[in-house]
């Protein structure tokens, strides 16, 4: 057991996209007193041992005395300084360390195994964004595994957990090494990497054969019909020097014959798609003959007024997904996650089709100061 041994660990699951997309997941090792947990904003892809925190467990046991405000942003900001008071001495002076541990920490501290990792994967996602997912995760996976209803992350998620953990070992004797979240991927804990690779190994290829439909992103192509003039017309709507970048395949081709078929992947799945893609994907009809620049206008000043924010995906009927950001790599990033959408909303169709995350839910990512965080990292260059 060894901190090496969570670097390389971390870099195999980071490094591969069935499981780690656009720097999401975290992981974690404790060596008695200390946690090494990974550092917000940090990839997982290629990270080193300098990419990890090194926490205080007592101090961070210490929080689950406390009371904490009532008010959200109140409690997670009181939260967030015991975070950073229980970091051990000499991390802020670490020059190449993030100064923040990951948000997920206590989660991590409270899971009573050596090796933690818990990540997106689409096809995980296809579970615990559907419909049965509950049902049909605790039908797959028996007892073994807790299932958590869609609850806001930060503190209140890392409450809901232990008290569900607390449970389980009560009734079990022993904890439970495959957690569910509902909307947002899985946590898995063994005492060693082997351990973490079988659980995971063993995950995958339980849903794999339980899959009906997989997604269809071949014939890929960066033109469509009025590519040019399509981008052109939302960098104008987006305004101040934004990047566009354009996807069709016959998975988006299928998404984007009419408002109808676009409405699986209409809304936020998970907070990674929300960081990087946005809550809200504009859909545009298009109208034969009528002015294209128009058309995408007009849309876009809908979408304004009715969810305040710019968007990040615009799917152009009969055309493609447009991705939109500042810089070329945030549109991309918005691209892929929606792609990871789409793969979510096809796996989804298995479990009894796609289930969003609720409003009330999506609200609070997008007021969170902690994936404002996340989503400032990541525009840098
Ligand atoms: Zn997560």
């Amino acid at each position: 057991m060894s901190l090496q041994e969570l670097v390389d660990i971390s870099r195999y699951y980071g490094s591969n996209p069935e499981y780690v997309i656009a720097g999401g997941g975290n992981t974690s090792f404790k060596d008695g007193a200390t946690l090494f947990v990974k550092g917000s904003g940090t990839s997982l892809g290629d990270i080193g041992a300098e990419g990890f925190v090194r926490m205080d467990r007592a101090k961070l046991a210490h929080i689950w005395e406390k009371q904490y405000p009532k008010d959200a942003d109140e409690r997670e900001a009181a939260v967030l300084a015991d975070m950073m008071a229980a970091k051990l001495p000499g991390e802020e002076y670490r020059t190449k360390s993030p100064q923040r541990p990951s948000v997920e920490t206590l989660l991590h501290d409270i899971l009573p195994f050596a090796y933690v990792v818990h990540t997106h994967p689409a096809l995980v996602n296809g579970l615990t964004c559907s419909q049965d997912g509950e049902g049909a995760a605790k039908a797959l996976f028996g007892e073994g595994c807790i299932w958590i209803p869609i609850t806001n992350p930060g503190y209140i998620l890392s409450l809901v957990v232990k008290q569900a953990l607390d449970t389980y070992l009560a009734r079990n004797g022993k904890p439970a090494d495959i957690i569910f979240l509902q909307n947002h991927g899985v946590f898995v804990g063994a005492d060693s990497v082997e351990g973490i690779r079988a659980i995971y190994a063993k995950i995958l290829s339980v849903l794999e054969k339980k899959i009906t439909r997989k997604p269809d992103f071949s014939g890929k192509t960066r033109l469509c019909r009025d590519s040019e003039t399509i981008a052109q017309a939302l960098a104008a709507c987006a305004g101040q020097n934004p990047k566009v970048v354009l996807e069709q395949n016959a998975e988006f081709a299928r998404l984007t014959k009419t408002v109808a078929d676009f409405s699986p992947v209409s809304s936020a799945f998970t907070p990674d798609h929300i960081v990087y893609s946005g809550s809200d994907p504009l859909f545009i009809t298009i109208t034969d003959g009528d002015p294209l620049e128009d058309q995408i206008r007009d849309a876009w000043k809908g979408h304004l007024k009715k969810t305040g924010r710019p968007p990040k995906i615009a799917a152009v009927q009969g055309r493609g997904i447009f991705g939109i950001g500042a810089s070329e790599k945030t549109a991309s990033l918005a691209l892929e996650l929606f792609t990871d959408t789409a793969k979510v909303a096809a796996y989804s169709e298995s479990f009894g089709g796609p289930r969003f995350m609720t409003q009330d839910k999506i609200d609070f990512i997008n007021n969170w100061e902690v994936e404002r965080y996340r989503s400032q990292v990541a525009e840098k260059p």
